[in-house]
């Protein structure tokens, strides 16, 4: 019997009622292992309510106390880590040492989160007229949800909830239906370290879910990340519908490789960056542009030589550099993109498809792949392919290579790889792309700035985390008062001014 992954509402484990499932894979063979249920609009309204429940008690917990249980929280899940990552890795498919970097990445952001009495405090001015004082707040927004993406499904739900939860919201997630069992884990965590039940809740789903969420009216802000297009419906159909949405989107990564770049450590950041994680990361770095025709070869001749001794292995395997992709249906996407840069003419190079790993013939597999001489008309460039395909075009100098991102359709993340100071601070000031990495391949910012692309890689106008996490989770509230001392003076029918 398929084990059947619950729903967690009000603080525990709610069996599915739709009778709808989708299928949850261990990547490594290709078997289903579970199966997640997708919720009815009912079975949403439920969380909501349970949600604006306790969420009217954790507005009135001071500051202090919140930071208190997300420390708690941050501890639980640091004694859980092992247990975390090697769940993670068996729905996922990614190596348990890089599961472990997913979970990390996200505690740094509940790190930050456990300074909130500092982070949302107002603002006050003394005296901004004759015994007049003006003072902020931020308020939490009341109920929050959170639609998060299968590649990182601890990182990504802590960015949210976290940030929710410690400015004074609850919070509904509706995790991705492929591997929703680490976000379960997290909110069972979450009671565990002392948080009120009803504050976390999960909720698993598709489009009818998703669609329950957007029309909700309790809820007032929805965070996304996830692929573009469905990015563009949610902050679409959220802001039509009154609600705050910050929707994170697809992403096409270029590394500018210059001349003077130190070849050692690209080719290192390359192999991680373009293959690690068998390329399912929005900050991957799939693009390589080397500037200049000596650079492109040398760069290609240097990426034969890594290529081969590359590990592809299950995701327990201790050595291996990267396991199997998420699903069938994404394995084969992979290799249609690999296709189709052929059919375009592209020079390929290392071609991962058709890649089998002894003992697991069934596993999402698909090897290392390497293609010269691509071109920016290319469909198999304009769109995101989420695999361990690296793709070279080559520029002549660094105008034409810094074109290439700022003119893509995606704007996630840029690099640059140079010792030259003075060209990189002028490429990393004009470039039309949001995180840039000077002789950093992957720039996902730490916990206390901000995660979040431009153009087509992010709708809306807040970041996630950071103090942009705590400006999209509240609401400000402005009050002027005035304790007057003696005569207030005439009734004032004018405006007024502060001279
Ligand atoms: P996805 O868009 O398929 O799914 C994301 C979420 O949306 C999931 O929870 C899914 O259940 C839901 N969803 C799917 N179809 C839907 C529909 N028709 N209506 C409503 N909701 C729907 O993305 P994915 O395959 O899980 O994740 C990979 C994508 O996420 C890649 O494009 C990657 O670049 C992107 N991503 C972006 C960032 C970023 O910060 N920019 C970070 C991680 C991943």
């Amino acid at each position: 019997m398929t084990r059947e992954i619950t729903h967690f509402i009000n603080g525990e484990h709610v069996k599915g009622t739709s009778g709808r499932f989708s299928d949850v894979f261990d990547p490594n063979t290709g078997e289903v292992q579970a199966r997640t249920p997708l919720a009815t609009a009912e079975e949403v309204a439920r969380a909501v309510k349970s949600a604006e429940e306790a969420q009217h008690e954790w507005q009135d917990v001071n500051p202090q106390r919140r930071a208190r249980v997300l420390f708690a929280f941050k501890s639980l899940v640091e004694s859980h880590m092992e247990e975390l990552a090697e769940l993670l890795s068996s729905e996922h498919g990614k190596v348990v040492a890089d599961s472990r970097g997913d979970v990390q990445r996200g505690l740094e952001v509940i790190e930050f989160a456990c300074g909130i009495p500092h982070l949302q405090k107002g603002e006050y001015t003394d005296s901004a007229g004759p015994g007049i004082d003006v003072y902020s707040m931020r308020q939490p927004l009341g109920v929050g949800a959170g639609i998060t993406p299968f590649n990182f499904p601890a990182m990504i739900p802590m960015w949210m909830f976290g940030m929710a939860i410690a400015t004074g919201n609850a919070f509904i997630l509706k995790p991705s239906e492929k591997d929703p069992s680490v976000p379960m884990r997290l909110a069972e965590l979450f009671i565990e370290a002392g948080g009120p039940k009803g504050l976390l809740n999960v909720v698993h789903g598709d489009k009818e879910a998703v669609d329950a969420i957007l029309e909700n009216e309790t809820i007032k802000a929805v965070s996304f990340v996830g692929s573009s297009d469905i990015a563009h419906y949610i902050y679409s159909k959220g802001t039509a519908n009154n609600k705050r949405v910050q929707a994170m989107g697809g992403a096409k990564n270029h590394g500018i490789i210059m001349p003077d770049a130190d070849m050692d450590q690209v080719v290192k950041d390359l192999v991680g960056s373009a293959y690690g994680s068998a390329g399912e990361r929005c900050m991957a770095l799939p693009v390589a542009v080397p500037v200049g025709k000596d650079t492109a070869d040398e760069l290609v001749e240097r990426m034969m030589a890594e290529i081969p001794k590359l590990r592809i292995g299950v995701s327990t395997d201790k050595d291996a550099h990267y396991g199997p992709v998420v699903s069938a249906a994404h394995k084969q996407k992979i290799e249609s993109y690999i296709k189709m840069g052929v059919d375009e003419g592209a020079d390929l190079l290392a071609d991962g498809r058709g890649f089998t790993l002894q003992g697991h013939e069934d596993g999402f597999f698909v090897g290392p792949t390497l293609f010269d001489n691509v071109t920016p008309d290319m469909q198999s460039y304009k769109e995101e392919i989420f695999g361990p395909v690296l793709q070279i075009v080559r520029a002549d100098d660094l105008e034409e290579a810094a074109r290439l991102p700022s003119e893509h359709q995606y704007g996630n993340g840029v690099a640059i790889f140079t010792r030259n100071g003075l060209a990189a601070r002028e490429f990393a000031a004009k470039v039309n792309v949001g995180m840039v990495g000077i002789n950093v391949p992957i720039p996902v910012p730490v916990s206390y700035h901000s995660f979040g692309g431009w153009k087509r890689s992010a709708f809306g106008d807040t970041n996630q985390y950071g103090m942009d996490g705590v400006r999209f989770w509240t609401k400000v509230k402005t009050v002027t008062q005035r304790w007057p001392s003696g005569d207030i003076g005439d009734q004032a029918f004018v405006i007024p001014t502060f001279q």
